[in-house]
């Protein structure tokens, strides 16, 4: 494969335009005649995680909450470590993003009175089925806005020790960009397909987290030493069983329970309700012959039953597909639930580039928002939003800073590692047919990871001896997969999905070697460290790659009146 390079100089490149860099776009466009690029591995119009549309906004401030409530019940639901500096700003956001997203033509639901329709404390109901064309549209045929969509980004260009922009392959053509920008937003999501999924051969990747969110924006970040927290912290969902359709539907939607086969309500027994607890509990009631779960559905009206039928067909219409196809419904039937594999994801929980109160990294001139921003849990889609107005605005207060981009393009540091890159892509074209294919490396990655990384085949638990061989094994994939064979570009493409998969793979071995307790139960489920111990639990576990290791740094919380800054 020849590759032809294509050289763009922009002043903000915004990596990954699903909902936080679409959004961080807008704001640049809005308030500046700043030049942005948009790079993202798909088209915009229908990508990442709103890619089939959601249900509800399930950041809000609801009626009788504050922006100080949001933050309690986050720390309580997050066992107290999250960076309270980033949830609070977060939250402060929340209704006014919301609004502005109702601005762009979103329809929420509105009762008599003309007030959004509440769905639970914090949450509202939309219909959400177009958001993301919604929010491509308000960007698109901007004049200082450039789109390249199917651009799949693999590092960053770093110059001493700041981002100056980034490097991807078109996965329609042969073609190489070289993106030169004066600041760089990372808002590539989070990171499925880590873990074996829970859904066999042709249906591996109906999973719960959009599967073509591959951890590629961590992955660039580790690689060029950036800081990462809290991968420990990894996120496992509780969904209806096969249709992995989400349950809050139906839980708050008809304020129902979780009960198990013998018709008790159980997750009471394991302690105060949280996200975590919900799945544990229905985990243990498993591992101890009480299984299968369920949300107790059974005898709730027609009424209602329409309701969660057309609910559904919104934004998981598998269930109500399944439904009918049998016959059925919740009103006859109880739905069962089940966990997911575990996902990495900094909107749902805290893992992801270690940020200061304004987005930045720790790598000067790049920030990172949404699902690829740590330290805030219960992001959601307002939250991305949130995060990528707040990254969005300091650029424009701060773009002066920065270097000027035309002396990069001479610059030898950055066109050795252009051409490094190239040759790096090129080979995978030119090496002889390997012992193993992609799929095969992919399926290794993921049984490793599954077996001996706290996968659902081991009911989430691991311990460090497990995690030690785990780590051997991550080690021997990266060496293999270096000799995978490219035919065409979208076989590149799912290698360099598996790379950046291995990467976020070593780093969460370590995470979960580094955090001595079990806390949040499932997500972190270390066998040989079930005491508790505030001392050591009140702790963020970061990490950054350097010279080929991996080093973990422990930092204290950060409190919500901080506006924490990078020291250096
Ligand atoms: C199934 C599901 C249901 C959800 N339901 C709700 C809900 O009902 N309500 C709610 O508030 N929240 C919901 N969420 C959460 C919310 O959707 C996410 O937190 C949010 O959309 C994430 O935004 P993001 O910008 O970080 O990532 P995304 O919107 O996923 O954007 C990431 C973008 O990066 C691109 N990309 C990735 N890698 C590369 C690369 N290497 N090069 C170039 N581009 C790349 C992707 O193509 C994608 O466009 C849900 C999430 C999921 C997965």
């Amino acid at each position: 494969m020849k590759f032809e390079l294509n050289t763009i100089e922009t002043d903000v490149l915004i990596i990954g335009g699903g909902t936080a860099g679409c959004f961080s776009a807008l704001t640049l466009a809005e308030n500046s005649n700043l030049k942005v690029v948009i790079a993202d591995k798909a088209n915009i119009k229908r990508s990442g995680c709103l890619a089939a549309g959601v249900n509800a906004i399930n950041a809000y401030i609801g009626k009788g909450e504050t922006p100080e409530s949001f933050l309690d019940y986050v720390k309580r639901d997050s066992e107290g470590v999250i960076r309270e500096d980033l949830v609070y700003s977060i939250a402060k956001r929340l209704n006014s993003v919301t609004k502005r997203l109702e601005d762009l033509g979103l329809p929420i639901l509105k009762d008599a009175k003309g007030e959004y329709v509440q769905r639970g404390k914090r949450s509202i109901k939309i219909n959400g089925e177009n958001i993301k064309p919604l929010l491509a549209e308000a960007i698109s045929g901007k004049d200082n806005i450039k789109i390249l969509n199917n651009v799949n980004i693999v590092d960053y260009l770093v110059k001493e020790d700041a981002v100056v922009g980034a490097i991807g392959f078109s996965i329609k053509g042969n073609i190489v960009y070289q993106i030169l920008a004066k600041k760089t937003i990372c808002a590539t999501g989070g990171a499925a397909g880590i873990y074996k999924p829970n859904n066999p051969t042709f249906s591996g990747h109906k999973m719960w987290y959009s599967p073509f969110n591959t951890g590629s924006g961590y992955a660039m970040g580790i690689r060029a030493g950036a800081e990462m927290t809290s991968f420990e912290m990894r996120f496992i969902a509780l969904r209806c069983k096969d249709t992995i359709a989400p349950t809050g539907t139906v839980a708050q939607g008809i304020k129902t329970v979780q009960v198990n086969a013998k018709g008790e309500e159980y997750v009471q027994k394991y302690g105060k309700p949280t996200t975590h607890l919900r799945l544990y509990s229905t985990v243990m009631e498993n591992l101890k012959g009480n299984g299968p779960c369920f949300l107790k559905t059974e005898g709730i009206s027609e009424e209602q039953q329409k309701e969660l039928f057309k609910a559904y067909l919104n934004m998981a219409p598998a269930q109500t597909l399944k439904w009918l196809e049998r016959d059925s419904g919740p009103a006859v039937e109880n739905v069962e639930i089940e966990g997911t594999e575990p996902y990495i994801v900094g909107g749902h929980t805290a893992s992801g580039y270690w940020v200061d109160y304004a987005r930045k990294t720790t790598l000067k001139n790049l920030y990172a928002t949404g699902d690829v921003a740590g330290g805030s849990p219960k992001k959601y889609v307002t939250g991305c939003l949130a995060e990528a107005e707040i990254a969005a605005q300091s650029i424009l207060e701060t773009l002066g800073e920065t270097y000027n981009v035309s002396v990069i393009l001479d610059n030898v540091e950055i066109s050795e590692q252009v051409n490094e890159k190239i040759n790096h892509l090129s080979n995978f074209f030119t090496n002889n047919e390997a012992l193993y294919n992609i799929e095969e490396v992919e399926e290794a990655m993921q049984k490793v990871m599954d077996q001996y990384a706290g996968g659902i085949s081991t009911a989430y638990i691991y311990n460090n001896r497990k995690l030690g061989i785990a780590a051997k094994r991550i080690d021997e994939l990266l060496d293999i997969v270096d000799t995978l064979k490219a035919k065409t570009q979208k076989d590149l493409l799912a290698i360099f999905e598996i790379i950046d998969r291995l990467y976020v793979s070593k780093v969460l071995i370590k995470h979960l070697e580094a955090r001595k307790e079990t806390r949040w139960r499932c997500y972190q489920e270390n066998i040989d460290y079930p005491k508790k111990d505030d001392q050591a639990w009140l702790k963020y576990v970061n990490s950054v790659y350097t010279d080929g290791k991996l080093k973990i740094v422990l930092k204290e919380l950060v409190g919500r009146d901080k506006e924490y800054e990078h020291p250096n």
